[in-house]
């Protein structure tokens, strides 16, 4: 049978170390997921766990950037206050529902470098009038995403820096074990909220230090032991 259209292609993120790639199916998000980055959005994260909301998945969304090149960003429309939020971005090769903790590590495919782009402007818009983010958060080239580190059979949990600059200079920095709900505790609690399926990437949430981009400027995601990310706000 015949589609109406060519049907579209999923994201496809390049793997460290081999020739195949990784297509992407569901962008899901966590917000909330570091004390300081709670209480600079203005939220208690002793009284106010961390949430979900979601990204589309598709190649105009999610931006593959090959290693060691730098990937053009379009400065979004209809916003003045495009923010950079960097995040670890775990990359499932196992779906599942209800999945126990003790065994979410092995739903993991693997782990990459992400950047959960965002019109500040429009979010803190929707969010005073109590409406959905999604035009803050879901619109065009908003989720670049470096190589997939596959992860080793039986390696402990990510641990270690995250940190962005921007034009070289430090604009965030923190570390994985600060994560509120750790990436066990996320995979299983997304799970019993989602059917989780192999292609489904879950950005784990940001550090502090979240703050506006302008045109031009490079930007540079890291994360101890994965392939850096680099982009240019066109
Ligand atoms: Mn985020």
């Amino acid at each position: 049978m015949q589609t109406v259209f060519p049907p579209h292609s999923p994201a496809l993120l390049p793997v460290v170390g081999s020739a195949q790639t990784y297509p992407v199916r569901r962008v899901y998000c966590v917000g909330r997921n570091y004390a300081a980055h709670a209480r600079e959005m203005g939220s208690d994260p002793n009284r106010e766990p961390p949430f979900f909301f979601c990204k589309p998945g598709d190649a105009d969304a999610v931006i593959a950037i090959p290693a060691g090149q730098t990937g053009g960003i379009a400065y979004p429309s209809a916003t003045q206050d495009l923010h950079h939020e960097i995040e670890l971005v775990v990359a499932l090769g196992k779906g599942g529902s209800d999945i126990p903790v003790d065994q979410a590590a092995g739903h993991i495919y693997g782990y990459a470098v992400g950047l959960d782009l965002t019109r500040r402007d429009l979010q803190g818009q929707m969010k005073a009038q109590g409406r959905p983010w999604e035009i803050g958060k879901a619109f065009d080239q908003s989720a670049p995403v470096g190589p997939i580190t596959p992860r080793q059979p039986d390696a402990p949990p990510m641990t270690g820096a995250i940190a962005l600059t921007v034009d070289g200079a430090l604009r965030q920095q923190g570390r994985l074990e600060q994560m509120i709900w750790s990436v066990d505790e996320t995979i299983a609690r997304l799970s019993t909220l989602f059917a989780l399926k192999p292609g489904d990437l879950i950005f784990t949430g940001t550090p502090d230090g979240v703050g506006a981009l302008t045109r031009g400027q490079v930007l540079h995601g890291s994360i101890d032991g994965l392939a850096p990310l680099q982009v240019r706000i066109v």
